[in-house]
């Protein structure tokens, strides 16, 4: 039985989010206006969707108070991402904001910085770098072509034209670590570095099932046929805001053929071959590092020989 996600490779990053996101509350206006003024509130700002952080004893978020953002608590675009120990949390665009405390923060790369950050703040930023995006591309409705506005705290946007309504958008993909016998399959990007492998993976297309992803992408990409797909775990990947779903799946056949366009090599690799690449001391073969579901993937199933 393999162990889902908090298992011994650990929570994976962005995937460790406290907040309660308050779908039941949000939508009352007068409980929505006392977490604004909440004087305990606090403000993540974000500049081209970077984070604000401060980097001077360890890394951790750059959240700003209540009295520090001022009128910008209440702007329709700032984002209530949840609450936490009864405080509010906010999300915030702060470009072309000109203002000493924004100034102080360093603004990083989301990926860059998600590793230095504690789980749970790697996990609020996720929250808070998707949804940023998502109303920075849907000011308009794709019904009508009016302008939208952000209601409930920024959870959807409301047409002035025709009254509906969007959500946020997440698009599920699939990454599989494909195994047969003793081996797994990884496979180079035709774009990718010489050495760098990594577990199949692509976007479910509309109507498909997980499992179905699984089969048509594999076969697509490396030519090989799977059966028996399995769930191990899955993680939110806020670029912009995609949600990796973690698989195993069991090859039929040993044979490869590469679709050359996406996938330029595709290789089966041994437990041993693979766990040497893990510890970064196999020159043949560079795999994801912990920050990408890929890397727990084939840890799990390492693990797995092993036990
Ligand atoms: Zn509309």
């Amino acid at each position: 039985m393999r162990a889902a996600s908090g298992s011994a490779s650990g929570p994976h990053v962005f995937s460790s989010n406290p907040l309660d996101r308050v779908g039941g509350s949000r939508g009352d206006e007068a409980w929505l206006r006392s977490r604004i003024d909440d004087p305990r509130g606090r403000y993540l700002p974000f500049r081209e969707l970077k984070p604000g952080v401060r980097a001077d004893e360890g890394v951790r978020l750059g959240w700003l108070d209540r009295e520090t953002v001022g009128p910008l608590a209440a702007h329709p675009e700032t984002v209530l991402l949840g609450v936490l120990d009864d405080v509010p949390h906010f999300a915030l665009h702060a470009d072309g904001v000109e203002a000493a405390a924004f100034d102080a923060l360093e603004y990083r790369d989301a990926r860059g910085v998600a590793m230095d950050l504690a789980a749970t703040e790697a996990g609020m930023l996720a929250q808070g770098r998707s949804m940023l995006e998502w109303h920075a591309t849907n000011r308009f409705c794709p019904q009508c072509g009016s302008a939208t506005t952000p209601i409930e705290g920024g959870a959807r946007r409301l047409c002035a034209g025709c009254a509906a309504r969007s959500y946020p958008r997440v698009s599920p993909s699939m990454i599989v670590l494909v195994e047969r016998e003793d081996r797994c399959l990884l496979a180079r990007r035709r774009n990718g570095p010489p050495n760098r492998f990594s577990c199949l993976a692509g976007y479910l297309e509309t109507g498909e099932s997980i499992e179905d992803a699984v089969v048509r992408e594999v076969f697509e990409e490396s030519g090989v046929r799977v059966d028996e797909v399995r769930y191990h775990s899955s993680q939110p990947w806020p670029f912009p805001a995609t949600l990796m779903i973690g698989c195993f799946a069991q090859a039929t056949a040993w044979d490869i053929q590469v679709d050359g366009t996406e996938i330029a090599e595709a290789r089966w690799v041994t437990r041993d071959e693979a766990r040497r690449a893990l510890e970064g001391t196999n020159p043949d073969l560079a795999v994801p590092d912990r920050i990408a579901i890929a890397h727990h993937l084939i840890r799990a199933w390492i693990d797995e020989g092993d036990a």
